[in-house]
């Protein structure tokens, strides 16, 4: 049995990734500082003896009895509404928390996956982008302390590979959906679907022209499993190539939902980058990965969850405040 560590395990991501490397026959340990994960995520694997969680910050010192095969760096701040509320935790989440997570990896003789992302492109001048693209950056606008702290986080876990000999994969997450999202981070998919359940118009941000390409999460935690055990340590594109205008994604949500509401024009927030697509070649050509679930199929699952929340969830809505962050604290730089 592989011993298994998932930052980030009670968020999104590293709470699908808990439940996969589980059903796989390993032992698990979570862990999270819950600053943007929640237990609710993880507490059905409580129970469970191949599971262990620590309510730990990655970015202080991290100690872990025994001996671990796989560490997987998920935790971090992971949309644009959390990197203004807490810009510094993100850029040592990224910073910090990798430096200590690489260190680990040395004592263990463990191999590292870590969590990228398409921002490491920035709002790209290449399109569909490959790996091989650089990105388009701008490293002190409101999206900088995520970017940068994630092209930083690549840079450091090359350098434990080819300085150190570390096996390291980096996997770069493009738009990602699904249940467990939450619903109050500001993001595109959890904004339409609360919206359209409390019966508010959907706030589309700029003229809906830019688009993005959004993967089912079930697929992306296939495509993060087979680059954990393929032996590419370069960065991995995972994502669903389906690309979409936010404009006709507010309309398949409206369509979906059913909701009466209409769409509304808002201030496209500084930075945001105008496409978004992944050329997914190289996960197709060394790790036989490709995405299965069609975005209506992907949708409705998504759609059955929140539709599940409590009234209460439902209107604990920060982003109604997404204003207050969308234009004055952002510096056009
Ligand atoms: N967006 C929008 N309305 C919202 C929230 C987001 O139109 O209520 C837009 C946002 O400006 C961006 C796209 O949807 O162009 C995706 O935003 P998200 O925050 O989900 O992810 P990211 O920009 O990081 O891809």
């Amino acid at each position: 049995m592989k011993r298994v560590l998932i930052t980030g395990a009670a968020g999104f991501l590293g709470s699908h990734l808990c439940d996969r490397f589980i059903r796989e026959g390993n032992h698990v340990i979570g862990m999270d500082n819950l600053i943007t994960g929640d237990l609710k995520n993880i507490e059905h694997l409580f129970p469970l003896e191949n599971f262990e969680f620590y309510h730990h910050d990655v970015s202080k010192f991290i100690h872990v009895p025994g001996h671990l095969d796989y560490i997987l760096h998920f935790a971090s701040p992971a949309s644009p509404i959390d990197y203004l509320k807490i810009p510094i935790q993100t850029l040592k989440v990224g910073s910090l928390g990798i430096h200590n997570c690489l260190g680990l990896a040395m004592v263990k003789k463990a191999r590292v996956l870590i969590a990228s992302t398409s921002e490491v492109y920035g709002d790209p001048t290449v399109h569909p982008q490959t790996e091989a693209y650089w990105g388009n950056v701008n490293p002190v606008g409101p999206r900088g302390v995520y970017d940068e702290a994630k092209r930083f986080q690549e840079a450091m876990t090359m350098a434990y590979h080819t300085f150190h000999g570390l096996e390291t994969r980096i996997v770069r997450i493009f738009n990602t959906y699904g249940p467990r999202m939450r619903l109050n981070d500001g993001r595109v998919l959890p904004a339409f679907i609360g919206q359209a359940l409390r019966g508010e118009d959907l706030t589309v941000f700029g003229d809906g022209s830019q688009t993005r390409s959004f993967c089912y999460v079930d697929d992306l935690v296939d495509g993060i499993y087979r680059l954990l055990h393929s032996d590419y340590s370069g960065p991995v594109n995972i994502g669903n190539p389906d690309e979409i205008s936010i404009g006709d994604f507010a309309e398949e949500i409206i369509k979906l939902t059913g909701t009466t509401q209409k769409v509304i024009y808002k201030d496209l927030p500084v930075d945001d980058p105008k496409q978004r697509q992944p050329d997914i070649t190289m996960a197709k050509t060394l790790l036989g990965w490709e995405p299965k679930v069609h975005r209506s199929e992907g949708l409705k699952v998504t759609y059955d969850y929140f539709r599940s929340l409590s009234t209460d969830e439902l209107n604990k809505v920060e982003h109604k405040n997404f204003e207050k962050y969308n234009r004055s604290l952002m510096p056009a730089v």
